[in-house]
């Protein structure tokens, strides 16, 4: 049995990738914060599609916890590794510079960017000393383009593409790779008060996208195939030019 983490995988383009990596053979470590019945049915619905999984509900935001979860897990599991890391869990507090609030900065930072480092810090070295590993961290359009009204969101997707290119390079030769994936517009709770009519006059494709649709790209970029790809940013976004 195979091991991957998935953040954020209760709900959204978490749970579509969860769905997608246990379809791959994965045991499913499903994170997330808040809603433990969205979380039972993600798991519930990976158990009836055949395969298997586990919660592992911590804060990305806070270095103690996550700490804390994934000690725990491996202490439970000595012989298992995780394998496949899917830096996915995000939050948006978006605000006009000139009235954004400290702790919607550093909030969105703390979730956005900082969780990059301390989990992966947490897994990299098993991966590293195993000869195999798959990172994959969701970013967005904003962190390529940058989005009026998102400075904290842009600043902090851009600093995981940046860190994410740092890393590949660091790690490519233990056969561990580092991508992104940057969603436009994708239908989620994250979206559900944007004005899709209007939105989707900029958007080539004239529709917002699906879950399933990140979702195999990550897929893509977590599976064995994806063998000979460090380092990049793959936009699923209906044809918005980056
Ligand atoms: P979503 O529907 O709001 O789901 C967010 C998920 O992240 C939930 O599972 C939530 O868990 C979890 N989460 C949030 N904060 C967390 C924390 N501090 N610790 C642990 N888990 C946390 O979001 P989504 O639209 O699927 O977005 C997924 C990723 O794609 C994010 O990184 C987002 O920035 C990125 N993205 C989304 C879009 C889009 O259009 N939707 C576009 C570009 C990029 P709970 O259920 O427990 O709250």
């Amino acid at each position: 049995m195979k091991y991957a983490l998935v953040t954020g995988g209760s709900r959204g383009i978490g749970k579509a990738i969860c769905f997608k990596i246990a379809d791959a053979g994965y045991h499913i470590l499903i994170n997330y914060r808040r809603n433990d019945q969205e979380a039972q049915e993600t798991l519930n619905q990976i158990i009836s599609n055949g395969g298997s999984g586990e919660l592992m509900k911590f804060d990305i935001s806070n270095s103690t916890e996550i700490k804390a979860s994934i000690d725990n897990w491996k202490t439970k599991n000595p012989d298992k590794h995780i394998e496949v890391l899917i830096n996915n869990a995000g939050i948006r507090k978006d605000n006009l510079i000139v009235w954004m609030k400290e702790d919607e900065w550093s909030d969105v930072i703390k979730t956005n960017l900082d969780s990059f480092f301390f989990i992966t810090k947490q897994l990299v070295t098993d991966m590293l000393v195993n000869k195999y590993g798959r990172i994959v961290n969701v970013v967005s359009l904003s962190g390529i383009k940058g989005m009026p009204g998102q400075t904290n969101y842009s600043a902090a997707k851009g600093g995981v593409i940046a860190a994410s290119k740092a890393l590949a390079q660091e790690i490519a030769k233990k056969n561990v790779t580092v991508n992104c994936v940057a969603p436009g517009f994708i239908k989620t709770d994250m979206t559900k008060d944007l004005d899709e009519k209007q939105l989707k006059q900029m958007i080539p494709m004239n529709r917002f996208g699906n879950p399933e649709e990140i979702a195999d790209v990550v897929a893509f970029l977590a599976s064995e195939k994806a063998s000979y790809i460090t380092g990049e940013v793959i936009s699923v976004n209906g044809g918005i030019y980056t």
